[in-house]
């Protein structure tokens, strides 16, 4: 028999969601509104197809390794020098190469429930015990995290904006929970948001790299600069911290043409301006929506809401789903009673709204 690790055994494959296709196919419907992956609804950049049908590539060569046109790009936008940043097949695999590096049976980490499912699974599989500290009204409990931290802890993951709550943290309430956490343990604060935040009391991540060595900040390209299709994300932190992550990332984990388009997308903030813009006034909007008709919610700075309706999610699921919106079904989120539903463009929010009022 052949041998799989223990922990491994015990995990669930991740479970792809019916395609746009099949639930076409399946209800009869012309028109399907998926917002259940938080994707861009602009799609991205217009600057990105010009970029690669402007270079002509050679698919039979590697890709660069280092990626050296993209981290110019990144280097340019952040006025940081290349070796602070390390790049990843999204930044799922950014969480992964952290835990490989970072985590064993030996070892502890400490983070959110309900947070981003990555993090626990990746501890799982190396060995680690991992420690999940639950939110209070969507958002991080951090005097408690910060408590449950140790002398085996070796990593402790920070999701602002949280996925699934939405909610961000403070500059204040950061810089308070980075101040209690010691030297040896690093700190993972994930960003996969970050273009769409709007709350003037944010913390400013770059400042903080520059003050903790034991800071790793994760962004992507797959949320507001619309390249979930490609794969692309990063990390941004010292020098050292870096290095310490980079015999564990694949030599070829990003490919060609993600490379290209991400260096394209960087370059045109304008786009992301107007999709930050968008996605505020969609959010605003269901607000006012959930207000008006009782429905609870937690106040997000990510490209989704988390709305509770109060009834069996997978109920409300699928009636709206009948009705050609795929939202998540807060089940599988930690929310059974909640829906969380990507803001789409304001003609998908209208529509949303509509079919959520005549549900309800
Ligand atoms: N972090 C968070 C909080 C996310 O929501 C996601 C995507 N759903 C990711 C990381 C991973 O994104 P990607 O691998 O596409 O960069």
């Amino acid at each position: 028999m052949m041998y799989i690790k223990d922990q491994v055994k015990k995990l669930t494959p991740y479970k792809p969601g019916k395609t746009v296709d099949e639930v076409k196919k399946e209800l009869g419907l012309s028109e399907i509104i998926k917002l259940a992956s938080n994707e861009n609804p602009f799609g991205c950049s217009e600057k990105v197809g010009q970029e690669l049908t402007a270079h002509a590539m050679n698919y039979a060569i590697y890709p660069d390794g280092g990626g050296s046109v993209l981290r110019q790009a990144l280097t340019e936008f952040y006025q940081l020098p290349g070796e602070q940043f390390i790049l990843g097949n999204g930044s799922d695999e950014i969480i992964q190469i952290i835990s490989r590096a970072m985590l064993d049976s030996s070892k502890n980490t400490v983070m959110a429930a309900p947070t981003f499912p990555q993090y626990k699974h990746n501890a799982v599989i190396e060995g680690a015990k991992v420690i999940e500290v639950p939110l209070i009204d969507g958002r991080h409990d951090l005097n408690k995290m910060a408590s449950a931290v140790d002398q085996d802890t070796a990593v402790v993951w920070v999701c602002s904006p949280n996925n699934p709550t939405g909610v961000s943290i403070s500059d204040q309430d950061l810089k308070h929970f980075i101040e209690q956490i010691p030297d040896h343990v690093v700190i993972v604060l994930d960003e996969a948001y970050f273009e769409y935040v709007t709350a003037a009391d944010y913390y400013d991540a770059l400042e903080l790299i520059r003050k903790y060595p034991n800071l790793i900040v994760t962004r992507t390209f797959s949320k507001a600069y619309g390249l979930a299709g490609f794969r692309v994300g990063y990390g941004i932190a010292q020098p050292s911290l870096i290095q310490a992550l980079e015999p564990v990332r694949e030599p070829f984990n990003t490919n060609a043409l993600a490379q290209l388009a991400a260096a394209a997308a960087i370059k045109d903030q304008s786009f992301i301006q107007h999709c930050r813009e968008q996605n505020r006034n969609g959010i605003e909007k269901f607000e006012r929506f959930c207000t008006e008709h009782n429905l609870g919610f937690f106040p997000t700075q990510g490209n989704f809401i988390l709305v509770h309706f109060n009834k069996d999610a997978n109920v409300m699921f699928e009636a709206l789903m009948r009705k050609g919106i795929i939202a998540r079904s807060g089940h599988a989120l930690g929310y059974p009673e909640s829906l969380r539903i990507t803001i789409g463009t304001e003609e998908q929010v209208n529509k949303t709204l509509k079919a959520i009022e005549e549900i309800i």
